[in-house]
C-alpha cells in the first residue's frame, strides 16, 4: 500500500516554506528536488558545485546556486532564510571512486561542518543528513552471507575507511547539535540507491549503472563477454530512487526519528552474479563473464536490517529489484544512445 507523501500534508511545513537541497546537481537531491516541485512545494533552493550546465536534472522553477560548499560563506548564503534544509553534498562515488581517492571522500567533512552551522544560525526547523551503510563495521561484513546491518551495528566502531568514517563523524555532528543546540536533525543511511539520472560512466558510477552499461556497450560492440568486478560472489541489496525520496521525506517529518541514524534501503539481497543476470534477462542476451579479481569490490556482503523502518514507519522500501533496474536500463540505453549521437548526456568526469 502506498503512504501518503508526508512533507505535504505535514501540518507544520506551508507550501511556500523555503527548502534548500544541496548536492541538487546530483543524482539523489535533484531526484528529491523534483520529488517536493511535485508536491507543490513552491520555494525551492537547489545548491551545487558543479556548473549550471553540468547538473544531471534541473527542475523549472527553482532557484539553482553553483556553489562550493566547503566553504563557510556559501553556506551561510545557501540556507539564509531555510525552514529546511537537505544535506546530500559529497564528494563520492562507487567502490572505484572510494577506495581510491579517501582525501576527497574525507574532506566532504567541511561540507556537513558548515552547512549544519549555518543551517541552526539561519533557524532552520529541520536539518536532514545523507549517510551511508558504509559507516557500519566493516568486521561484519566479510562473509557473503550477511547478517542484515543493523543501526546499532556501526559502533564499535569500524567504518570503511575514508568514506564511511566522514559519514560517522558529519552523524555525531547531527546528534550533538540536537543534544547541545536543540537543532532538529535527522540522518538517514541509505545503502546503493540506484535508478534513472545518476551517473552511468565516468569512474563515479556505481554497480547497478555500470553493469547495464556494459551490457548496452557489448551489444553495441557485438562482444560475447562482460568484465566484473572481484569474483561477482559478493552481495548487496539496492534501493530504488522513487524508495529513496520517500524515505528521505518520512524520515525527515518523523518525531521518533529526530537525531536517530535509520536504515534506508531494500533488503532484497543479492550477488553481483544475480544483478549481471537481471540485466542480461532485461536485455535479451546472455554474455561470458570475465572476472577482474584486483578491481575494487568493497564488503564481502552487506544488506539492510529493515526492522526499525518498518517498526517506526509502518514501511520498507519495497520497489522489487527487477522492477528498478528495468527502468534504470532503459534510461540508460537512452542516455547511451544519445551520447553515441553526440548529444550530451549525465556523466560526473573525474
Ligand atoms: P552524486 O555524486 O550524484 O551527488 C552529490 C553531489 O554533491 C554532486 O552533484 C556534487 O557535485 C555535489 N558536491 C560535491 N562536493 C560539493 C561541494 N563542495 N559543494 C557543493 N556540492 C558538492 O551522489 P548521490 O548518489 O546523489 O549522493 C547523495 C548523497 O547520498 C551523498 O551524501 C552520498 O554520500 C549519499 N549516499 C549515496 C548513496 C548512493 O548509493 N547513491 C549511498 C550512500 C550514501
Amino acid at each position: 500500500m502506498d503512504k501518503p507523501l508526508i512533507a505535504a500534508t505535514d501540518p507544520s511545513l506551508k507550501k511556500d516554506d523555503l527548502i534548500v537541497i544541496t548536492g541538487a546537481g546530483g543524482f539523489i537531491g535533484g531526484s528529491l528536488t523534483h520529488y517536493f516541485m511535485a508536491q507543490g512545494f513552491i520555494r525551492l533552493r537547489a545548491v551545487d558545485k558543479k556548473p549550471l550546465p553540468d547538473w544531471f536534472q534541473r527542475v523549472p522553477g527553482v532557484e539553482c546556486l553553483s556553489m562550493d560548499l566547503s566553504e563557510k560563506g556559501n553556506c551561510v548564503r545557501a540556507t539564509e532564510g531555510a525552514v529546511e534544509v537537505y544535506n546530500l553534498a559529497a564528494d563520492m562515488g562507487g567502490m572505484g571512486f572510494i577506495e581510491r581517492f579517501r582525501v576527497e571522500c574525507l574532506r566532504s567533512i567541511l561540507i556537513n561542518t558548515h552547512m549544519i552551522e549555518a543551517a541552526y544560525r539561519a533557524g532552520a526547523k529541520r536539518y536532514f543528513y545523507s549517510s551511508s551503510a558504509c559507516v557500519y563495521n566493516v568486521l561484519l561484513q566479510q562473509d557473503p552471507n550477511v547478517t542484515a546491518l543493523k543501526e546499532s551495528d556501526a559502533y564499535p566502531a569500524m567504518a570503511e575507511r575514508g568514506y564511511g568514517w566522514e559519514k560517522l563523524i558529519s552523524e555525531m555532528f547531527c546528534q550533538e547539535y540536537w543534544a547541545e543546540r536543540g537543532l532538529e536533525t535527522h540522518i538517514a543511511r541509505f545503502h546503493n540507491v540506484y535508478g534513472p539520472n545518476g551517473t552511468w560512466f565516468g569512474g563515479r558510477e556505481k554497480a547497478p549503472a555500470a553493469l547495464c552499461r556494459k551490457v548496452l556497450e557489448a551489444q553495441d560492440m557485438g562482444k560475447s563477454e562482460i568484465e566484473i568486478w572481484g569474483d561477482g560472489s559478493q552481495t548487496r541489496s539496492f534501493c530504488y530512487i522513487d524508495d529513496c525520496t520517500k524515505g528521505i521525506d518520512q524520515i525527515m517529518h518523523c518525531n521518533e526519528l529526530i537525531a536517530t541514524p535509520i536504515n534506508l534501503g531494500s533488503s532484497e539481497l543479492v550477488s553481483i552474479n544475480e544483478l549481471v543476470s537481471i540485466i542480461e534477462g532485461i536485455a535479451g542476451v546472455k554474455l561470458q563473464r570475465r572476472y577482474d579479481l584486483g578491481a575494487p569490490k568493497g564488503v564481502a556482503g552487506r544488506n539492510s536490517d529493515n526492522t526499525m523502518i518498518k517498526r517506526i514507519l509502518g514501511w520498507e522500501p519495497d520497489t522489487p529489484l527487477r522492477e528498478g533496474l528495468k527502468k534504470t536500463y532503459a534510461w540508460i540505453a537512452e542516455q547511451y544512445a544519445a551520447r553515441k549521437a553526440g548529444q550530451r548526456v549525465v556523466t560526473d568526469s573525474w
